[in-house]
């Protein structure tokens, strides 16, 4: 039986589809492994659906949910995440964008609400999912839990504050997906939403619950990409790799220490941050100092106060050993922009500001002499962001398919940020 217990110690243990439904622990800490079991480094690599069953059943003992792991992962994993040379270059990019909303949160998503589809709730309340989104987070949960029976999903994002593309990912649902426009930045979003957790007329009506990177069951899938791609390495060439990693709330950077833990081939593992460089400053100075969030061109990232460091500090509690698991560099715009301009010069690819920011990183960590089977991961497709991309690099970018298929973009219904008016909006 897996336990999954509280970063702050305070919480009963709990498996996984209590870690799931809950989110967040009920002392306000995350949710972690209470140990790590181990997975063979010579396992072979499998397609995807299946490397994810074999690697996540021991997080699945003991739970309700481990007999449908594998129509978890079968639903889940419905694109692939291929590594690809970088021309002129002896590293490769791991694209993790060839799924509904061309992001990696598409994998999170997807798991996330292939779980909660499935779990048996002892009340009859309907579940309904909120989520505040600066961008990315709510277009892949909104594609991922339309038309799943039984679930509701409400998404909060701050009126003209996101990308177009982003917007039509939020509002092309319909069905059970409703999708609202605040009159407000990100963080009254956010306030919203959990000031919504502790209404009582919400609560009664409903089982809330969020689908942001707190909850253990985004986390999870995304060890699997790691550990698809490490392995594929290590048949290929017997060695391990090394990741540069896009991060923002460090949900991603996570997953890939978790899957280094567990005995997967991953060397080094560099974060790429931008301006909001609370991490970067934190394993330079040792003191933890969340700031207000900077806006950026690489905007999934812009996060002044990320919540995963706390699962990465619970694992490596002293600053010299997650100094030894991490290295961070904070990537400005500038650096953005030229990156990106090199990148289609240079390699002839066409990087969005994320997986630029870890171009960049890799750039300057290997300055310094550090060697290694580099991957850069590709976190979005660039036509998300091709207001920014397309004049930097003086050249059309393709819609990938899955961007071209979504159904046409409507209105978003309108609220003020304040609670009353998304009650009402719920209920
Ligand atoms: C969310 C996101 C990130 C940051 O990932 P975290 O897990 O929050 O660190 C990076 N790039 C893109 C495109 C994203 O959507």
């Amino acid at each position: 039986m897996m336990r999954f217990v509280s970063t702050r110690g305070g919480a009963e243990p709990v498996s996984l589809s209590g870690a799931l439904l809950q989110g967040i622990a009920p002392d306000g800490g995350l949710y972690v492994p209470a140990e790590w079991p181990s997975f063979p480094s010579r396992a072979p690599a499998g397609d995807l659906p299946k490397l994810a069953a074999t690697l996540l059943a021991d997080f699945f003992a003991g739970d309700e949910l481990a007999p449908q792991l594998e129509s978890i992962t079968t639903a889940a994993f419905t694109f692939p995440a291929p590594l690809v040379n970088v021309k002129n270059s002896e590293a490769r990019t791991l694209e993790l964008f060839h799924g509904p909303t061309a992001a990696f949160k598409d994998f999170g998503a997807r798991f996330l609400a292939a779980c909660m589809a499935r779990v048996q709730r002892s009340n009859a309340k309907p579940l309904h999912i909120l989520v505040a989104t600066s961008g990315d987070t709510g277009g892949a949960v909104a594609a991922a839990v339309h038309r799943q029976p039984g679930i509701r999903v409400t998404v909060l994002f701050p009126q003209g504050m996101i990308s177009p593309a982003q917007e039509h990912q939020l509002t092309c649902w319909g069905d059970n997906v409703r999708a609202l426009a605040v009159h407000g930045v990100f963080d009254d979003c956010q306030r919203l939403v959990k000031g919504a957790f502790a209404d009582t007329a919400l609560n009664e009506r409903f089982q809330l619950s969020s689908a942001n990177s707190i909850n253990i069951a985004r986390l999870l899938p995304q060890m699997v990409y790691f550990a698809a791609s490490s392995l594929a390495v290590w048949n290929e060439q017997g060695e391990p790799s090394s990741f540069v990693i896009p991060s923002g709330n460090l949900g991603h950077a996570t997953a890939c220490v978790w899957a280094r833990r567990l005995g997967l081939p991953i060397d080094q593992i560099v974060i790429a941050h931008n301006a909001n460089r609370t991490m970067p400053d934190f394993l330079a100075t040792g003191e933890w100092r969340p700031s207000a969030t900077i806006a950026t061109l690489a905007n999934a990232m812009d996060v002044g106060d990320p919540s995963n460091a706390e699962r990465l500090r619970h694992l490596y509690p002293n600053i010299a050993g997650l100094r030894r698991a991490l290295t961070a560099y904070a990537i400005d715009d500038d650096a953005i922009r030229a990156r990106i301009q090199a990148g289609w010069r240079d390699h002839g690819a066409i990087w969005c500001p994320h997986t630029a920011a870890a171009a960049e990183a890799l750039a300057r960590h290997t300055q310094n002499g550090a060697g290694g089977n580099w991957i850069i991961v590709a976190t979005a497709h660039p036509a998300k962001f091709r207001e920014i991309v397309e004049p930097l690099i003086d050249a059309p970018i393709e819609t990938p398919p899955a961007l071209a298929a979504l159904p046409p973009a409507q209105p978003a219904d309108q609220i003020d940020p304040r609670l009353d008016a998304l009650r009402a909006a719920i209920i």
